[in-house]
């Protein structure tokens, strides 16, 4: 078998809400598609993949070095011992030339590329890619997997009942756990935010976000007024790269910390882990495979986790996309994040997955799903129409 065409494509995914640190009024996404020259129901597998929100779109990677490698790469280069397409050996394709460090937005292209190789994989192999995973992990993969409803973000004109209006409906829509923006505003005002929203999800249920917004004296002085509440976790205080910051908050807070969604390497996730002060009984990792060179990468960083004591259910991704939901429910992490209403058509899940007490089910379809996504099937039509026939 083989790759006979790469399309990639730019798309919007803005909005008008804020957290501490950006707008996404201008937020957009790399989308490829992976044609490999597999018949299935007389049209080819075609693998797809995306970038998870935060990041901007690498077209000019993927066009420049990415996608062409792959392209010139021998065909039979690609392939495992018995002729499936091997994301492994196409992550060393894609990455020869590039020296280590520095990771940068390089991690972002790839990642894009490893996830359409893992969705044409799996739709090749006629399985989820949950089950394709955890049958390689040689375990049974989970059923269910825990996730908590994402927003509470700052935008123009909201105030405490819409922000509690906003959380009522993720309730209602069976999620127990929700997670606010903190540090867009003074820490009086956000004190209030969150006397608003534990008001509606309760004491216990409320994750706290500042988006390393913070310096030392003010991650210290969130910490210090929110020891009041009993909060979830307080995620990203300070600068993702400052692991001083991170200790200094893990000394003073005794209640779970979350940080790791802006490092993008094994190597990266090693120095938090060694210098970031994080405690394997309670905190909670975030890296998401999506901005970070794809699950190729993934399962180096989660054996860097086994040899720092860290157990994988500790493990719970940023970005609230379907990747990150076969890989926790095929390699058994903690759950995944979560954005009903937001960052659409890319968060959320197949249309047919149910959430009932902050836990989702699994897709039956064969890859990753996406198709099965009604606003995800249009934009891919949008995307792609004119090169391929999207099921
Ligand atoms: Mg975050």
């Amino acid at each position: 078998m083989r790759i006979t065409a790469i399309y990639d494509s730019v798309e919007s995914i803005a909005s008008p809400i804020q957290n501490a640190y950006i707008d996404f009024s201008k937020m957009t996404c790399s989308v490829v598609a992976i044609v490999t020259d597999v018949i299935q129901d007389g049209l080819p597998i075609v693998g797809y993949g995306f970038n998870s929100n935060g990041r901007y779109a690498a077209s000019g990677l993927l066009k420049e070095r990415f996608i062409p490698r792959l392209m010139a790469a021998d065909p039979d280069s690609l392939l495992d011992g018995s002729g499936l397409l091997d994301p492994h050996r196409a992550w060393q394709v894609m990455m020869t030339n590039e020296k280590p460090g520095g990771h940068g937005e390089r991690s972002v292209a790839v990642g894009v590329l490893d996830m359409a190789l893992w969705d044409a994989l799996a739709k090749i192999e006629e399985k989820p890619l949950y089950q394709l995973l955890a049958a390689r992990a040689g375990r049974l993969p989970d059923e269910r997997v825990w996730v908590y409803a994402a927003g509470g973000y700052y935008y123009p004109g909201k105030d405490y009942s819409a922000l509690q209006d906003e959380f009522r409906s993720y309730l209602d829509l069976g999620y127990i756990v929700c997670k606010m923006k903190i540090g867009g505003a003074d820490l009086a005002e956000d004190c209030k935010r969150i006397e608003a929203a534990l008001a509606v999800v309760g004491e216990g249920n409320l994750c706290v976000d500042a988006n390393g917004r913070f310096d030392l004296d003010t991650t210290l002085a969130y910490a210090e007024a929110m020891r009041q509440y009993d909060l979830f976790w307080y995620e990203e205080a300070g600068d993702p790269l400052d692991y001083g910051i991170q200790t200094a908050l893990a000394e003073a807070y005794d209640r779970p910390i979350a940080t790791g969604e802006n490092l993008f390497s094994h190597q990266d996730a090693r120095n938090l882990l060694r210098y970031g002060g994080m405690r394997a009984d309670r905190d909670y990792l975030q890296f998401d495979c999506a901005l970070s060179y794809g699950l190729v990468e993934y399962y180096r960083t989660l054996a860097v986790l086994h040899e720092e004591g860290w157990s994988a259910r500790r493990v719970v991704p940023h970005g609230g996309h379907q990747m990150s939901l076969h890989i926790a429910a095929g390699l058994g992490l903690g759950g995944n994040e979560s954005y009903p209403g937001v960052f659409q058509p890319f968060g959320g899940f197949s249309d047919e997955l149910q959430i009932a007490e902050s836990q989702v089910n699994l897709p039956s379809s064969a890859g990753l799903g996406l198709e099965k996504k009604a606003n995800y099937h249009a934009m891919l039509q949008h995307a792609f129409g004119k090169q391929i026939r999207v099921r």
